[in-house]
């Protein structure tokens, strides 16, 4: 079977370009969508200059500057497919994002993760273009967490989940990913995300009802990027739910790490599901977001 992992970074978790190939071999991935992030380097999560290659080179676009995404690209073109997003809130974000899908081939818009409300007008613009050239728009949303890494600095991104559905009417012309905690978090009809990033998958069962499920149904528009421990913690919390859903959404989900281990394998494999669906989620959709040319 095909697998195309529609979310992964260069330089980051302790691999680089060698030992990216390597765990993709192992894990019987064939290609990878590879995302930058970029944003200023107060704004991303504490944590990722010990994690991520960026602000080691001296790049100040980092945590994952284009450049390193490309410089894979150069070196494997046949294993990755390029993501790019620049920073909405710069003047000059569409030409740039123009730019990086003409002289570049980048097909993917993302990873977009920046403490601004994504239906903001440079948001929206940038999607608009995004649109037009045919980039599916990968969207990392999380709500402020001021505890989690014990600092008085506040990490959210993106808005809350109304802020999605108000991008997903602004754009309909426009493929969206949603991805990261403060998307995952609304699987399930209930107060957690006021509280909690990532649920208890033994304790906190799945309350019929969720946003995510809602805006799926209403918003043709809207995909799943299943990657990191949130995606997988939401599809964890019930899997006769997971399954349910993963066979009414099956055009619309798509396996994703954004790490390096197999856990989210490991995930739909235990589902059974049909051969057909899984096709559909390992690579199917994918390449129905990302033709092959
Ligand atoms: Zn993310």
């Amino acid at each position: 079977m095909r697998i195309i992992d529609a979310h992964n970074h260069p330089d980051w978790l302790g691999h680089d370009f060698t030992r990216m190939l390597e765990n993709m071999d192992k894990n019987n991935i064939e290609r990878c969508w590879l995302l930058s992030h970029i944003c200023p380097r107060n704004e991303h999560n504490v944590i990722y200059n010990e994690v991520m290659g960026g602000a080691v080179l001296g790049m100040s676009d980092g945590p994952v500057p284009f450049t390193r995404c490309l410089s894979y690209k150069e070196r494997a073109p046949e294993r990755f497919i390029l993501g790019y997003s620049p920073d909405p809130r710069d003047r000059e974000a569409c030409r740039m994002l123009i730019a990086a899908n003409k002289i570049y081939g980048a097909k993917i818009c993302g990873e977009v993760k920046i403490r601004t409300m994504y239906d903001s007008p440079d948001c929206i613009r940038l999607f608009h273009t995004a649109g037009e050239l045919g980039m599916p728009v990968v969207m990392h949303f999380d709500y402020d967490r001021q505890t989690t890494y014990k600092d008085p600095w506040t990490e959210w991104y993106g808005g809350s989940i109304h802020t999605l559905e108000r991008v997903l009417q602004e754009c309909p012309d426009t493929i969206f990913l949603g991805h990261a905690p403060g998307f995952w978090i609304h699987i399930s009809n209930d107060e957690l995300w006021k509280t909690n990033s990532y649920p208890n998958i033994e304790k906190d069962k799945i309350v019929p009802g969720g946003e995510v499920v809602r805006l799926l149904r209403k918003y043709p528009n809207l995909y799943c990027d299943i990657s990191a421990g949130s995606g997988r913690m939401a599809l964890s919390r019930d899997k006769k739910f997971t399954k349910e859903l993963l066979t009414e959404f099956q055009d619309r989900f798509l396996y994703a790490r954004d790490c390096f281990d197999n856990s989210h394998q490991e995930l739909l494999n235990s589902l059974d599901l049909p051969e057909e669906i899984l096709k559909k989620l390992y690579a199917e959709n994918a390449l129905h977001l990302v033709p092959e040319n």
